[in-house]
């Protein structure tokens, strides 16, 4: 049931690979050897020969030693991600070509914030930026002006954070051309305006003025380039800013309730308050659209700026998928009527979906021919928004998600390299401004745009070397997507099997449908109507699913994660069919009463490669299942036992 083609991918559960995965290390540790010797080789050893007799060099070496030991013995308390009976959190074996890549690139210490310091691998970080480009379908052509740019983060935060400074970048910058009264054609006509001009129409505001900059004398041109930077909100300051546009409020940005909480973390970081971010109530965990255009219409109405519309691809919670056509097409409705705002699509859980989606030439993939290797994906809802991303301005994706690479790796893509200069940092210590009109000379000093300074130049190794070992298309890196996909299929039938066999003693659903490779499961033991109760029950069933750091890890049977489904994330409907499902009255749920207001319920993420594979006589997942029987006999006994010793 494990597609042979990722049989060489990872070091596998039981370190399969190891012996591949050693000679990379060992070979390619050597090559670096050679190339530090053979740089000036009539230099000589800088150590003596005979340094490693020292006394001191010894006692060094032993505590070093001594250390690592204690490191390597501690890390065998880890979380064994590397198990296909780990299902709990967004991570699972690595790749090897990342694992091997990065480990590579670490002794040459590349520092990927300009070119200076990273001769190779700013390059291989830009080759990524497109690659991700071309995977959610922006135009990735570097010789054409409208081509998209992308570049690493830390992780997905940080690119969620850079979709915020660049929306607000281009909304206000229109406002500052205007204020400082600049000398080209076609400035908006007042401030509501120029906050509301479409994507399209600012990139082309920007390059007239670009033009018209290359034009001046240079000393004119030094006075119009501060005079603008002057009345620019990355000046002033937010407060300043609206200070000085009356007309403006401070802006709002529209998430789904199911948002990651780095949403709330970028507004405070930058100044916009978390009382700007108008969370919008959901339907079955996806964005509710109804619920977003009422609240666009809302702000319309009352002339309040909007910087953002985020859209979910893959929640971090529950895998679902927001509908981002949706948000374009409200977009669409709201633009003639004067409202306008970005759309950043935070895919840093499902990015990597989209390899699913893409054909070898890049085109995207029909409905039909995705859906013949699975039971029921893609929905039409899902295959519409992946197919809207091309219309979004930026998107956040994790390779340290579902690019299984190690950690450190988030990614930011928009779709309009014009855009990003609007980021620069003009600290002039640092960059050279050389006008290039290359896409590579012209965004190599990737320190001016991102929001790090010095970053690790052998996590772009890692990624690139990745994705050019497994390309992003259906045929290479799709196949492990695809795996996810099946074992998710895999695991709703064992779910319906598992839900049938224990009807006599817990009440048992999947609350909503997957769209992608999470699934959760709600379980109420039979006879109960205190959702508190449900929720203990389900926190204590977890407890014995998570890796115990006191205990040996073989205890640990299998590993899952835990969440709650809310009402406004579920919607009216679901929340009612879950209930019922669950045997609870409609009205059990107690609104703000701690706990008691939710749904505790399993959370299964399942992207390990090798889940289906039966190397115990069934697969990991008929294992998982079987291992949730035995627990729900020893917790219900238990707790009988409880009841009695309570009562008698
Ligand atoms: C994981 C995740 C993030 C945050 O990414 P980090 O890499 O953990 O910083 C943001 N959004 C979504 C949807 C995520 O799943």
């Amino acid at each position: 049931m494990t597609d042979p083609a990722l049989y060489p991918c990872f070091l596998g559960p039981y370190a399969e690979n190891d012996d591949l995965l050693e000679s990379l290390v060992v070979g390619f540790l050597r090559d670096h050897a050679y190339w530090r010797r053979n740089l000036h080789p009539e230099d000589a050893p800088a150590i003596p020969t005979g340094a490693n007799r020292r006394p001191d060099y010894i006692a060094f070496e032993s505590r070093m030693r001594r250390e690592l030991h204690a490191l390597s013995a501690a890390l065998k308390r880890s979380v064994p991600f590397h198990s296909p009976r780990y299902i709990g959190h967004m991570v699972s074996d690595l790749l090897i070509p990342g694992l091997a890549a990065q480990m590579l690139a670490l002794p040459y210490n590349p520092n990927n914030v300009t070119a200076e310091a990273a001769p190779v691998t700013i390059d291989l970080e830009l080759k990524v930026g497109l690659q991700l480009a071309a995977m959610v379908g922006f135009v990735a052509d570097p010789a054409r002006a409208d081509c998209a740019f992308g570049h690493l983060t830390s992780g997905g935060t940080l690119a969620n954070v850079q979709g915020l400074r660049l929306a607000l970048a281009m909304k206000a910058f229109p406002v500052a051309l205007r204020s400082a009264a600049a000398p080209i054609d076609g400035l908006p006509a007042d401030d509501w305006q120029a906050f509301n001009l479409s994507h399209a129409e600012t990139i082309a505001l920007l390059d007239r003025w670009r033009a018209a900059l290359a034009t001046m004398p240079q000393h004119e041109r030094a006075h119009w380039r501060s005079r603008v930077e002057a009345e620019r909100v990355e000046a002033l300051g937010l407060h300043a800013f609206i200070l000085r546009h009356p007309a403006l409020k401070p802006p709002v940005v529209f998430a789904p309730s199911t948002a990651h909480y780095s949403w709330s973390k970028g507004m405070k970081l930058l100044g916009l308050g978390r009382d700007q971010l108008r969370l919008i109530p959901g339907r079955a965990m996806r964005l509710d659209i109804d619920a977003l255009q009422a609240g666009l219409d809302d702000c319309l109405r009352q002339r309040q700026p909007v910087l953002m519309a985020v859209g979910v691809l893959g929640s971090t919670e529950f895998g679902t998928i927001d509908p981002v056509d949706g948000i374009v097409a409200a977009r669409r409705r709201m633009q003639p009527q004067g409202l306008d705002f970005a759309i950043h699509v935070d895919a840093a859980w499902g990015g990597y979906l989209c390899t699913l989606f893409r054909a070898e030439d890049s085109h995207l993939r029909a409905i039909e021919d995705i859906g013949r290797e699975f039971a029921d994906f893609p929905t039409p809802a899902v295959h519409s928004a992946v197919a809207a991303l091309a219309d979004v301005d930026s998107i956040t994706i994790d390779p340290h998600k579902l690019g299984y690479l190690p950690y450190g790796s988030g990614a930011f893509v928009c779709r309009d390299q014009r855009a990003v200069e609007l980021l620069t940092e003009s600290a002039d210590y640092v960059f050279s401004d050389d006008g290039a009109t290359d896409f590579f000379a012209r965004h190599r000093q990737i320190g001016r745009y991102v929001p790090e300074g010095s970053k690790p130049g052998a996590n772009a190794a890692a990624v690139y070397v990745t994705h050019r070992t497994l390309p992003l298309d259906h045929a290479h890196f799709g196949r492990l997507q695809a795996q996810s996909i099946r074992s998710t299929e895999a695991f709703a039938a064992e779910a319906e099997a598992f839900i049938a066999r224990n009807a006599g003693r817990v009440r048992a659903c999947v609350p909503f449908a997957p769209d992608s490779n999470l699934v959760c499961l709600a379980i109420n033991p039979v006879a109960n109507g205190d959702p508190l109760r449900m929720n203990t029950f389900i926190r204590t069933l977890h407890r014995r699913l998570s890796a115990d750091p006191g205990k040996p890890l073989q205890l640990g049977e299998y590993f899952g994660s835990l969440t709650t489904l809310k009402p406004e994330s579920l919607g009216p409907v679901e929340t009612q069919r879950t209930l019922e499902c669950l045997g609870f009255a409609d009205d059990a749920l107690r609104p703000g009463e701690d706990d008691a207001d939710r749904v505790v319920v399993l959370r299964h993420t399942l992207m390990h490669p090798f889940l289906l594979d039966d190397g115990n006589g069934r697969s990991y997942l008929a294992g998982y299942f079987e291992f949730l029987d035995r627990l729900l006999t020893g917790l219900l006994d238990e707790q009988t036992r409880d009841e009695q010793a309570r009562d008698g």
